[in-house]
């Protein structure tokens, strides 16, 4: 008992002194070290290729202009096509001659009626049986020249009628993220039933068991079927994956990056409808914020290593001429700014306040109640007001990304934000369409400002988010989020649902994420820009030369990123580059040299 108490005292000095050591530590994670951010993106004159697709065209689409289902395919598959680096021509229907055919290895349709070409329907069998590679790229329609195709497609029989399709399970031999089902909004009576040959091979199907993307081989070719009638941007990955199963090997550049975005952070106080914080936690707004948001916000960047990239904005005024007053009132951004920037964060532009940069020449399409700012003149004094004042705040770091204030950026804004302020690299907008917004590709625009659109938002994360970041997650091995403080403030973004629920969604997909792509590079909004960078770059050729893959890589800048998809064999020795395998097929390939050779075995 004695000698028990005589330890008594040191324990507890030495829990002091632990105590002591984690608020020491804790007190210089606030004292922000500056990240050499810079570094990852590459001056704009060194990216000379964008998206430059191999000289040599082996792969040929045929399409149908007078269908709208079949043009607006084409305008994804011009995408796809260009970003896998595909070398590749597209011609009409009405002008395909057997001498055209004849000339390529691969053909993919994408037309829905294949009757509407019957006159070489004869051809393309023969020259699939021949050994061409032959896809429909699109879902057919029942027709007669469908089944005389059947065969050739490995479908034994076809049942009549079109089957309902809303969701979509990847096997785990085939996508990233396979582990999930998703399901698809609006989905309807798109799909064929067929009933596939015992050779068939499977790649997706519906939970409920029809199958949407399967390979057959013939004699000597191959034929690959999406019977899968939604081509949307929100469905690239899909298209992309479908066609890395055409040829025994395929090898395409990835942006191989993750990234995750908070806007209006650090901002003023956010102001809102603040009745389900108060329900939920009895607090202020701020101190919601501070003692509940920010912490749990934090944790989950320690959870999934993850270092955000906060885009400030100085005030909520909607002032857009005039004195523009500077906002006095910084402690909440030093606070929050610097423990952002501790943990290794980035801190890019948003506005001086929430007003996008636009005059009068721009036309909102949904009225928004946005003031405009009279003129150029206005909004670089606006810009520049908020560069002096997050240089004060944060003297060692240089703002390099922008995130438009609701994702709305004019073109006289975009001139006046580019060529004044070349801190600025790159514009992280929004990849889909809507109203008014300023949608972007992955991609590299001509004046050398990276674009680096973000998929997915908030914490509800619906089904639609759901596949689109599974879609991009295999299109480009890409994944972009961006959540804002105050959607907690706004029922349209769930707000009702509470932060409690709210947080363990977002919790769910980064984990979902985490396990999707456990070797996906984390970076802030910087090193998705210096990613792009080097994916719009390179112009990838690939051959199968003595059982060896050998990649020829164009406009290699440093390091490049690829998917190998490899259908045929197991891989011996890798010199060139890294080569991780990512599932049975699918490898990933950190090419630091300008040829890399994989042997098979
Ligand atoms: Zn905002």
């Amino acid at each position: 008992m004695n000698n028990n108490k005589n330890y008594t005292l040191p324990r507890v000095f030495v829990g002091f002194l632990l105590i002591a050591m984690i608020l020491l530590t804790e007190r210089i994670g606030i004292v922000y070290k500056a990240q050499d951010t810079s570094k990852q993106i590459l001056p704009r004159e060194e990216v000379q290729n964008l998206k430059v697709i191999p000289k040599e065209h082996d792969t040929l689409i045929v399409y149908d202009p007078e269908n709208a289902a079949s043009t607006k395919a084409m305008t994804q598959y011009d995408s796809i096509m260009t970003d896998m680096r595909v070398g590749y021509d597209k011609v009409e229907i009405s002008r395909v001659t057997n001498a055209v055919i004849s000339k390529y290895k691969k053909l993919i349709i994408i037309f829905p009626n294949l009757n509407d070409w019957s006159t070489q329907i004869e051809t393309v069998k023969e020259w699939t049986d021949k050994g061409g590679h032959l896809m429909l790229g699109y879902r057919p329609q029942y027709s007669g020249v469908l089944a005389s195709l059947s065969d050739e497609l490995g479908i034994k029989e076809f049942n009549d009628d079109y089957i309902l399709v809303n969701s979509f399970i990847s096997e785990p031999d085939f996508m990233l993220g396979s582990k999930s089902t998703y399901h698809i909004i609006d989905g309807y009576e798109s799909s064929i039933d067929p009933v596939l040959s015992g050779e068939s091979h499977v790649y997706a199907k519906t939970e409920a068991g029809l199958p949407l993307i399967w390979k057959h081989k013939t004699e000597k070719g191959m034929t690959v079927v999406c019977n899968f009638a939604y081509c949307d941007k929100a469905y690239r990955g899909i298209f992309a994956a479908a066609f890395s199963l055409l040829d025994d090997v395929t090898v395409y550049p990835v942006i191989n990056a993750s990234t995750y975005y908070l806007d209006d952070f650090p901002s003023p106080v956010q102001m809102g409808d603040a009745t389900y914080i108060k329900r939920d936690y009895n607090m202020d707004v701020a101190e919601f914020y501070s003692s509940i948001w920010w912490p749990d916000v934090l944790k989950l960047s320690d959870k999934h290593n993850i270092q955000y990239t906060g885009l400030i904005i100085e005030t909520y005024s909607d002032k857009t001429k005039g004195r523009l007053a500077k906002n006095e009132v910084t402690s909440d951004y030093d606070y929050f700014g610097n423990l952002l920037l501790g943990k290794g964060g980035e801190i890019g532009w948003h506005g001086y306040n929430h007003q996008p940069l636009c005059t009068n020449t721009f036309t909102y399409k949904e009225n928004k109640g946005y003031n405009r700012w009279p003129d150029k003149k206005e909004m670089k004094k606006s810009l520049k007001e908020l560069d002096k004042f997050t240089t004060e705040l944060f003297p060692e770091e240089k703002a390099q990304v922008y995130v438009p204030p609701s994702n709305i950026l004019s073109d006289e804004g975009r001139d006046v934000l580019t060529k004044n302020f070349k801190n600025i690299k790159a514009i992280a907008s929004i990849y889909f369409t809507g109203k008014d917004e300023y949608s972007q590709e992955f991609s590299v625009s001509p004046d050398g400002i990276v674009e680096t659109p973000r998929i997915v938002s908030s914490c509800v994360l619906d089904d639609y988010m759901r596949i689109s970041a599974f879609s991009e997650l295999n299109m480009h091995y890409v994944n972009s989020h961006f959540m804002h403080p105050d959607d907690l403030l706004d029922v349209d973004r769930g707000a009702e649902i509470g932060w409690k629920k709210l947080s363990a969604n977002l919790d769910d997909y980064m984990t979902w994420v985490d396990e999707s792509a456990p070797d996906i590079e984390h970076v802030t909004g910087s090193g998705m820009a210096g990613a792009v960078q080097r994916f719009v770059n390179v112009i990838p050729e690939t051959k199968i030369v003595n059982g060896c893959v050998e990649i020829d890589i164009a406009g290699l800048l440093d390091k490049a990123n690829f998917f190998v998809r490899i259908n045929e064999g197991e891989v011996g020795k890798v010199s060139g580059g890294n080569l991780t395998k990512l599932n049975d097929t699918l490898y990933l390939l950190k090419a630091d040299k300008e040829k890399v050779s994989i042997e098979l075995k």
